[in-house]
């Protein structure tokens, strides 16, 4: 007992951990700072339409250009604002920078073949009570229709509880398309995109990483068995993380509708995404061309 607890506190107070927590702590109380001094931007990844190669649509991406420490990318950030609930604040404001932005592409010419914008919502947003009304909002506001908003939800959202699927039918009800988010990776996968009003599933990356080596018959297979399932439920597919052409070609023949990835567009800025669109739009279509746009 006395040995359990002796552990428990060296845990507790082992240095490298405790240089963690202050990280955290630091990073939650400099993103509140953030927001207020707008250092946070969205990035835009391209969407494509496998069979075409033409753009379709971006997933919106955050970015914190922090003074000091530059760069900082999601995985450092979203959680602690997951813990800390300042997610709230943030996803609010990605949601209608993205919904703004989007429309603002609908209305040029070049962005004529758009269908919707993909927007990431940590479960804590949806289990906000105004989250509804959030999204109501941001799209009155902004004139985005809710059939061109794409919320993306993981599966472990989604099985939250009571509260948070009374939300997603509430906001598929809106009109809004929801995206079953890394899909593959969670625990209940078939029943959950039976049981729920899902419109996109997202292969997660780890599926499409050596999907093309014969060797990898297992991520093949679910690969194949989520195209057959979405094909089977009318649902629409993305594969996540396309970075060769080897993979582009094998879920293509696998039938995926759509495919995000290094090799098709990385994310970028909304002045070079507008650029990539007016670019795109002067040329023939089919040529879906590697994009070299930095991050
Ligand atoms: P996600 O929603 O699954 O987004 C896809 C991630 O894969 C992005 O990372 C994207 O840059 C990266 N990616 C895309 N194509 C490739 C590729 O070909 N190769 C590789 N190696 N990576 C690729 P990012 O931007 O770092 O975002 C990471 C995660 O952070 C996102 O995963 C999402 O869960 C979260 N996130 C990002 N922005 C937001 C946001 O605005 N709100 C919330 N709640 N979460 C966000
Ligand atoms: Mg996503
Ligand atoms: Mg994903
Ligand atoms: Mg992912």
């Amino acid at each position: 007992q006395a040995k359990a607890a002796g552990k428990a506190s060296w845990v507790l107070f082992e240095p490298r951990m405790r240089r963690e927590l202050m990280d955290h702590a630091r990073v939650g109380s400099e993103l509140l700072l953030a927001l207020e001094r707008e250092e946070l931007f969205l990035v835009y990844q391209p969407v494509r339409d496998l069979d075409t190669g033409r753009i379709t649509g971006f997933e919106s991406l955050v970015r914190w250009q922090h003074p000091e420490r530059g760069l900082v990318p999601p995985p450092a950030f979203i959680p602690v604002a997951e813990r800390n609930g300042l997610i709230v604040p943030l996803g609010r404001w990605v949601l209608r920078e993205a919904c703004a932005q989007f429309a603002r592409w609908l209305a040029e010419p070049s962005g004529a073949g758009l269908t919707g914008i993909g927007v990431n919502v940590a479960v804590r947003q949806l289990r906000d009570p105004t989250f509804v009304a959030d999204v109501t909002a941001a799209l009155a506001d902004t004139g985005l229709r809710p059939a061109h908003l794409i919320l993306e939800v993981t599966e472990s959202s989604v099985l939250d509880g009571p509260d948070v699927q009374a939300t997603l039918r509430a906001l598929h009800e809106l009109g809004v398309q929801l995206a079953l988010d890394d899909f593959g990776t969670g625990q209940s996968s078939l029943s959950l995109v039976r049981a729920f009003p899902m419109d996109i599933l997202k292969l997660d990356k780890s599926f499409v990483d050596g999907i093309a080596d014969g060797d990898d018959r297992g991520r093949l297979a679910v690969a194949d068995a989520v195209a057959g399932l979405a094909a089977t439920l009318g649902l629409q597919t993305v594969a996540e993380g396309i970075e060769d052409v080897e993979q582009l070609a094998r879920l293509t023949e696998l039938g995926y509708t759509s495919g995000q990835g290094y090799l098709l567009g990385r994310p970028a800025p909304a002045a070079d995404t507008t650029a990539l669109l007016a670019r795109e739009a002067g040329e023939t279509p089919g040529a879906a061309e590697p994009d070299g746009a930095a991050e």
